[in-house]
């Protein structure tokens, strides 16, 4: 097994876009970190005219803008209608679910529109129940966000699941048929080539050291330089540190990780993914997996592994949940594995605006593929001072975490204690 490899990065090399390139001493906007976010937000400030730099610490696109597992669809909320409902009222509840659908639309249409090759498509997902109790409940979900919102679903009894996935492990489950994939370093690179084409200049291999608001600009430290900009975007989400401390404030930095295998005969492949679908599944810490663009693999991935496992420990955890599933896979070796940091947000919502003197978008809770794209317009109009910059999630105010420094260690012991519970019910189920 290869150690800590990211299957994208070989299927696709990251891209050496304008690297070399001499820092500036003034510029309209800098974007601290080069992911979806920062490299979208970067097209947009570009084509309006801004002089644009775009900074990141390692590699463009090296955070999980090239680790995730390039599954997209509506996102919604993590509350669920119901929790938001509670929380905010029906029409509050109803308006953020929406988001979910406009940034799914305004992707397929970003995409389509710019050509940008990432081999998007629309493949549905299919996601498990664990128990009978769970197919009610997601039967219960879809028919209220199919009646907010228009979201087209399909019930799947246990009976005809074997059309869906090649497993007898799930009591049924239900398709999405607005879900599809990606291929995560690919729709990187193609938003870095489009950065550099509307005059953006990126800066890989440039950690910002720090900021400092001087009147109305921010200086931005970048190893023995200072370059000053109008507005600063810090787009570093789960790689937020205390150098972008804005951002490192107000998420919690999850570890998530994910394999690959080595490659599968296709008469197996047929047999596990006979449509093509990306797959999930209603644990509390549950696995997400899906066959490769090249339907050559398959990926697995989700917050299995202790904290601070190593590679060959992580890929084991993994492989035993893919395994419960996929006992068919059995022979069938890890050839990558590797990890990443998403950013959650105390009330589970992703947010953008403007905090101590810069402007943030992230704290997508894993779920950021479509969302950055679309906060990035949403940002860019915010800071071009043009209309339909807003977004439902506006009045939610993008707070601190408390107890911070402690954060990741209660998130941890939070997950344990979910896949506990995960591990009690499958064995009652048994
Ligand atoms: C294993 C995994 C699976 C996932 N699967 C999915 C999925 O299937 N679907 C989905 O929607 N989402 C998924 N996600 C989440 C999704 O990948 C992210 O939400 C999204 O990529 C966030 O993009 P971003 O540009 O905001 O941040 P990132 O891509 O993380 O970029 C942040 C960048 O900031 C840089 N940086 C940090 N500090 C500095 C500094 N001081 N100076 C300069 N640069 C700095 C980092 O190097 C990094 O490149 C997954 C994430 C992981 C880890």
């Amino acid at each position: 097994m290869a150690s800590d490899s990211i299957y994208w990065n070989e299927s696709a090399a990251p891209a050496h876009l304008s690297a070399g390139k001499a820092l500036p001493e003034r510029i309209d906007v800098a974007i601290v970190g080069a992911g979806y976010t920062g490299l979208a937000t970067a097209i947009h400030l570009a084509r309006a005219g801004r002089s644009v730099a775009v900074f990141d610490a390692a590699e463009i696109g090296h955070g999980c803008s090239s680790r995730n597992g390039g599954m997209v669809g509506p996102s919604f909320h993590k509350l669920g209608v119901a929790g938001l409902t509670s929380q905010f009222g029906e029409e509050k509840a109803n308006a953020i679910m929406q988001e979910g659908m406009n940034a799914l639309d305004y992707f397929e249409r970003f995409v389509a529109e710019e050509k940008l090759d990432c081999d998007l498509r629309m493949t549905g997902r299919f996601r498990g129940a664990r128990s009978i109790a769970d197919y009610d409940a997601t039967a219960r979900e879809c028919d209220r966000l199919h009646k907010a919102v228009g979201l087209p679903f399909e019930m799947i009894v246990e009976q005809n699941q074997r059309a869906e996935i090649g497993t007898d492990f799930f009591n049924g489950g239900v398709v999405y048929h607005r879900d599809g994939g990606i291929h995560p370093r690919k729709l990187a690179n193609a938003l870095a080539a489009k950065a550099v084409e509307a005059g953006a200049t990126l800066f890989p291999s440039t950690p910002v050291r720090g900021l400092r608001r001087n009147g109305t600009e921010t200086e931005l430290f970048c190893g023995d330089r200072t370059v000053t900009a109008r507005d600063v975007v810090v787009a570093t989400n789960g790689y937020a540190d205390s150098r972008t401390d804005a951002m490192h404030q107000r998420v919690v930095q999850i570890r998530t990780g994910a394999i690959a295998t080595e490659e599968i005969p296709a008469e197996l492949m047929a047999e596990l993914t006979p449509k093509g679908r990306m797959f999930g599944e209603s644990a509390r810490i549950f696995m997400w997996f899906r066959p490769t663009p090249d339907g050559k693999r398959f990926i697995f991935g989700g917050r299995m592994g202790e904290p601070g496992c190593s590679p060959e420990e992580r890929a084991a955890a993994i492989r035993t949940a893919a395994l419960r599933i996929f006992p068919q896979l059995d022979s069938i070796g890890v050839a990558h594995v590797w990890h990443g940091d998403v950013a959650y947000t105390p009330d589970h919502s992703p947010h953008l605006g403007f905090e101590d003197g810069v402007w943030l978008a992230g704290g997508y809770c894993g779920s950021g593929v479509t969302r950055s794209l679309y906060f990035a317009m949403k940002l860019s109009r915010r800071i071009l001072g043009e209309t339909g910059a807003e977004t439902a999630f506006d009045d939610l105010p993008f707070k601190t975490v408390p107890f911070k420094p402690f954060s990741r260690k209660l998130a941890d012991l939070l997950s344990r204690w979910w896949a506990w519970q995960d591990e009690r019910d499958l064995t009652k189920r048994a």
